[in-house]
């Protein structure tokens, strides 16, 4: 009978016996995140075709909170560029450490979480993009922290589509007069909204919720505002977002399954 190393305790192996054993561990993790990646490249392409839209006109961003830059790096490896980070300190620490070890992985960075006005300069000086702007102080500040010798910052508005039940995000009112301030700030670039819609398994909630959205990018376009980024949808409703016109959709636990993390 052929040994099967991974039904051997670790313990119960010789040394090379044991780096055998990590080493299948490590290629399974990267094999599943392979399948997972190409299962979510998959039903966004699927959902591009249900809704009638080119199959490139919505992209991927990997949110990699609580992951370590292991798993980074081997998303990377499959194809991945684009990265989402919710806290900043976590964010900081992989962000530096993949720029040193792997500078020829080229990766995009995006905040994508809340922003209190002490972290504002270590989101200036480490992404490239920040899609959870929700006030204009916010706004100022990443401007004046923003280095002069890097491209500016690529910003969203986040909008809250949820009302009571989401305290994140700039009520839709007040989206115009926040989108023309961030214009006229010279080290931000307004690229269009985001959005964290209260989860709902129900698919038509999704989807009047993913519409709502959508409603706020076209008032920012008819303000005369050139716009063209609505990042909405995560795991749980990349469909019914791409069906209502997202243009990026954030997802974390597709790819990297569930988080050990619950605040999130
Ligand atoms: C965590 C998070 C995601 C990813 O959510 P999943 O359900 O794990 O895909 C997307 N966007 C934001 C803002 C997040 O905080």
């Amino acid at each position: 009978m052929g040994i099967v190393w991974g039904t051997i305790p670790s313990r119960h192996l010789k040394p090379a016996g044991r780096l055998i054993a990590r080493m299948n561990g490590t290629m399974d993790e990267a094999s599943a995140l392979q399948r997972n990646y190409k299962e979510v490249l998959d039903r966004i392409a699927a959902a591009c075709r249900a809704a009638d839209r080119p199959p490139g006109s919505v992209s991927l961003l990997a949110v990699s909170k609580t992951f370590g830059a292991d798993r980074v790096a081997a998303l990377a490896a499959a194809g991945q560029r684009s990265f989402g980070e919710n806290y900043v300190q976590e964010a900081v620490a992989k962000i530096t450490a993949l720029r040193n070890e792997r500078p020829d992985l080229r990766l995009e960075w995006h905040f994508i979480g809340p922003i209190q006005s002490n972290k504002t300069r270590l989101i200036a000086e480490h992404f490239d993009w920040v899609q959870s702007i929700d006030r204009e102080r916010i706004a100022e500040r990443l401007s004046e922290q923003r280095a002069a010798d890097r491209p500016p910052l690529q910003v969203c508005v986040q909008v809250n589509v949820s009302g009571e039940a989401s305290k994140s995000g700039c009520a839709p009112a007040d989206v115009i007069a926040l989108a023309r301030r961030i214009v006229s700030l010279p080290r931000l670039v307004l690229r269009g909204v985001m959005a964290i819609p209260e989860p709902s398994e129900d698919v038509a909630i999704q989807r009047g919720q993913a519409a709502r959205v959508r409603g706020v990018f076209d008032d920012l376009r008819a303000a005369g505002l050139a716009v063209d980024t609505i990042s909405n949808g995560m795991s749980a409703d990349i469909e019914s977002a791409i069906a209502e016109g997202s243009t990026m959709v954030r997802v974390g636990t597709a790819l990297f399954g569930r988080r050990a993390r619950v605040d999130d």
